[in-house]
């Protein structure tokens, strides 16, 4: 029996919550998979068509709004998200699982980055630059893209849309957002704030369904001037080529296979802290997840032995519950996903010392899984797993550490731990990651500070703070005689 708790969230399209008969999908609770949180709409391209559509008739007059006066929408947003907090936080629990912990102050970082958007309404937008004409004024001034089609996954359901359409805005954009399916009621809830903070109609719509119609379409729409996606390697790589083919701005953000490496002069108790909360906490759904944890040889054993101890007293549970560390992967998709490296991990050969353990009868439930003796080649330590699964690689020196560290396709988050500055130092120079961390977990980085990866990561932009200005405008180089 289906237990039907919660109500439908539909399409917004030129400030009008719509009511339509397209078809629509139940929201799960991976705790409780026959839960629904919520239903949303199966789009179709034609409604894809209709919100572009608004989007392009709204984009000159919000250009034209005064930059401070977009500032003080956000302004008004970051209120309203801020006094449903705990309502949303609950919601993103229940439809994708992280603790209700997590999900409060992911929840309370949205409201954080509606306002630091809200205050660049009030920065400098543009430089003066000397001219050889001494009769000449010469400046630059930034101009919006236009219409920017936003694509989230589901595992920051807050957090990731804020700080892609907050800026957007910010910067005189106007939005078609396409959220990800396992996490649309959070979203829908999200459009809520930003609706009942006063946009114009048309500044930001949002269409829900599935990505191959939806999500492509957005990014192959002739009147779609940028798109700023977040998500798989493999489906980013699409949206690139078929922006990059139409020539509208892109800007990747996609997996992580995120090293920490432990020397022989760390604090071990701080670097299984790290190594625990980096790659176990959102139940190991993070891009800067910790994935391999390579250790130098003298400290391998110790650093295993406090690892496991803490590890195997994780309690797994709904993430509603107080006592739950760990909630459960996100989706049947995850779960199975998960589950399938783990029996890989086993059949290539590396020793699984703890978890993996599953609950199919309760809910989506992977207990944390390590693995001992893990090779560079194998399959675990190449592919990005996106679920509680940590591999333990052993090395002899920092130079094999680094070099086991870069040995992948991706560039995102990096730590080490170290006391040694010159490990740091050597660390620091020669690993190949957006995020270096030196004594901290692999994780994003505070919100004004530029976020993004090497290598397979990302598209090279950069996310949040000042960086997020980049993307969402373009320069005009302006002489004035
Ligand atoms: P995903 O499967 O790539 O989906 C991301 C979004 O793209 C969803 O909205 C999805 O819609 C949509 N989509 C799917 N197929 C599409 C297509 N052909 N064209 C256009 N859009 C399409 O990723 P996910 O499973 O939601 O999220 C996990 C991934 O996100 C991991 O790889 C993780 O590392 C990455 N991630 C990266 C960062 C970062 O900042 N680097 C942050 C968080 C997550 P549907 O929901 O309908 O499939």
């Amino acid at each position: 029996m289906t237990i039907t708790v919660e109500q439908t969230y539909n399409n917004h399209i030129n400030g009008v919550w719509k009511t339509d008969s397209e078809e629509k999908k139940p929201s799960i609770n991976p705790a409780h998979p026959r839960e629904v949180v919520g239903y949303y709409t199966m789009s179709e391209s034609a409604t894809l068509h209709e919100a572009v559509e608004a989007a392009a008739a709204a984009k000159r007059e919000w250009r034209k709004m005064a930059e401070p006066a977009r500032g003080d929408i956000l302004y008004k947003a970051a209120a309203v998200l801020e006094a449903r907090v705990e309502e949303i936080a609950e919601t993103m629990t229940k439809e994708m699982g992280k603790t209700l912990p997590e999900a409060k102050g992911e929840t309370m970082r949205g409201v954080q980055i509606l306002r630091y958007y809200a205050g660049e309404g009030m920065r400098q937008n543009g430089d003066v630059i000397p001219s050889t004409d001494k009769d000449a004024l010469m400046f630059t001034n930034r101009t919006p893209l236009g219409v920017v089609g936003v694509i989230t996954p589901w595992n920051f359901p807050v957090a990731i849309p804020v700080w892609k359409i907050a800026p957007a805005l910010v910067y005189g954009n106007t939005v078609v957002f396409k959220p990800a399916q396992e996490a649309a009621v959070t979203a829908a809830k999200v459009v809520e704030c930003l609706a009942e903070a006063g946009l114009p109609e048309g500044v930001l719509n949002f269409v829900t369904g599935s990505g191959s119609v939806i999500g492509r379409g957005l990014a192959e729409h002739p009147d779609v001037n940028g798109i700023t996606f977040t998500g798989s390697e493999q489906v980013g790589r699409g949206i690139g080529q078929a922006a990059l083919a139409r020539g509208a701005k892109y800007q990747l953000e996609m997996g992580g296979k995120n090293p920490v490496i432990v020397t022989e002069d760390a604090d071990l108790d701080a670097a299984v802290d790290a190594v625990i909360s980096g790659g176990l906490k959102s139940t190991g759904q993070k891009c800067t997840a910790t994935s391999r944890v390579i250790v130098q040889s003298g400290v391998y054993e110790g650093f295993k032995e406090k690892l496991l101890t803490k590890v195997k007293d994780i309690k797994v549970g709904d993430g509603m519950n107080k006592d739950s560390w760990m909630g459960p992967c996100a989706s049947e998709k995850q779960f199975r996903s998960v589950t399938s490296y783990i029996e890989t991990g086993k059949q290539e050969g590396a020793a699984l010392l703890c978890g993996g353990e599953t609950m199919p009868e309760e809910g989506y439930y992977v207990t944390p899984a390590v693995f001992d003796n893990v090779d560079p080649d194998m399959t675990i330590a190449r592919e990005e797993i996106f679920g509680p699964v940590l591999a333990l690689m052993k090395v002899e020196t920092l130079e094999e550490a680094i070099e086991t560290a870069n040995d992948t396709e991706y560039g995102l988050s990096a730590s080490i731990f170290t006391n040694n500055i010159q490990e740091s130092l050597s660390f620091m120079d020669d690993i190949e990651a957006g995020l270096v961390r030196i004594n901290a977990e692999s994780a994003g980085v505070e919100l004004q500070a530029p976020f993004g990866g090497m290598k397979n990561s990302s598209s090279h932009s950069r996310e949040q703070g000042e960086a997020a200005k980049e993307f969402f405008t373009s320069i005009k180089t302006v002489l004035v005689k």
